[in-house]
């Protein structure tokens, strides 16, 4: 899970990225910050997810410059016979089943990278099964998202940016409501804590902070890695603590109060309705650009016949890549902005973090 406020749930404090718990870090072995092992995986996983990132947006330029984005359209709507949206659903389908096959060398790559480190107790077995699982996550999602994208496109080819904008915020905010009930629960078990000392600490922290907690459980995270996480998850009714078993298990009651400290700093601070404000406008500014490089594309250049013409969708994903590594550095230091507040409001609040001891 990757770190920041992004989306409606907080799942940032990975111990190692935590300034606060890198103190406790050290004492269980898991990675510091500053050893040279630290540094040397870090590096590696950097160079991954470059590595990652190059190939596709090679693959998508590839799929457009060789005009091989036609062809799998005109196979689509063969094998779905011309009925458009099960062609919609066929292309896409290819499209991930491709980009999948090119990026599973590095990803495997990546699950050894995790074991070669002592970061993952998983099996190769469990890796494949989760590899899977998550294609076909990936899968739904795209298909809905291209599904609801060409048939506003197809409705109204006038403003169908501003519409989809719309459409896709409440998918969103939607999206986030619903995901630690029914997305987390694909990939990890999760049980209510039955520690009631420790429930009854958090919930009151949580009460301090002002957030209605509806319940904590506990994450079995440690058959598949052996890091620490927890996390402030989901929007109001789904609104509940999820602990790591590998937190509960190697930190005490106090350092786990501290993490949650600062899971509840993010909502104190309402990074989630701002990360929602801030994605907001990205996103609108995101589909104006897309419509004008779309535009481009057919009036200028008479790549694509219309709009509907979900073959274009490689050239949508690709404006919409570049425009987020455009605006990657300013939403890292914002991310890093809200960590530091939320570190902030954890000294605040735990009185027995002790400052001195922290770097
Ligand atoms: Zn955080």
């Amino acid at each position: 899970m990757n770190s920041g406020a992004a989306g409606g749930s907080t799942i940032c404090s990975e111990i190692s990225d935590n300034p606060i718990l890198m103190n406790f870090a050290e004492e269980t072995g898991l990675l510091v910050e500053d050893s040279a092992e630290a540094r040397r995986y870090n590096r590696i996983k950097r160079w991954l997810g470059f590595a990652d990132f190059a190939i596709g947006v090679v693959f998508l330029i590839a799929l457009l410059v060789t005009g091989w984005t036609g062809t799998l359209r005109d196979l689509a709507l063969r094998l779905g016979f011309e009925n458009y949206p099960l062609a919609v659903f066929l292309y896409v389908f290819m499209l991930l089943l491709f980009s999948k096959i090119l990026s599973f060398g590095l990803e495997y790559y990546g699950f050894r990278l995790e074991h070669h480190f002592h970061l993952s107790n998983q099996r190769r077995l469990s890796w494949a099964w989760d590899e899977l699982k998550g294609w076909l996550v990936g899968l739904v999602l795209a298909t809905i998202v291209a599904e609801v994208l060409y048939f506003i496109i197809r409705q109204s080819p006038e403003h169908w940016w501003l519409i989809a904008w719309g459409v896709f915020l409440l998918l969103f905010v939607l999206f986030a409501q619903i995901a630690p009930v029914v997305l987390f629960p694909i990939f990890y078990k999760f049980e209510p804590l039955h520690n009631d000392d420790l429930k009854e600490r958090l919930t009151r922290l949580g009460e301090q902070a002002g957030t209605r907690v509806r319940g904590v459980y506990k994450w079995n995270l440690s058959e598949k890695s052996k890091k620490a996480n927890a996390a402030l998850t989901g929007l109001g009714a789904t609104r509940r603590i999820i602990l790591a078993d590998t937190l509960l298990d190697n930190y005490s009651p106090d350092e786990i109060e501290a993490v949650l400290a600062h899971e509840l700093g993010h909502h104190v601070h309402r990074h989630i309705l701002k990360s929602i404000f801030v994605q907001a406008g990205i996103t609108l500014f995101g589909f104006w650009a897309t419509n004008q490089v779309l535009h481009w594309a057919i009036d200028r250049h008479g790549v694509f016949e219309t709009l509907s013409d979900f073959a274009n969708l490689p050239l949508l994903v690709l404006v919409a890549t570049v425009l987020s590594l455009i605006l990657m550095p300013a939403l890292n230091a914002y991310s890093r902005y809200n960590e530091r507040q939320a570190d902030r409001y954890a000294f605040k609040s735990i009185a027995t973090v002790d400052p001195l001891s922290l770097p």
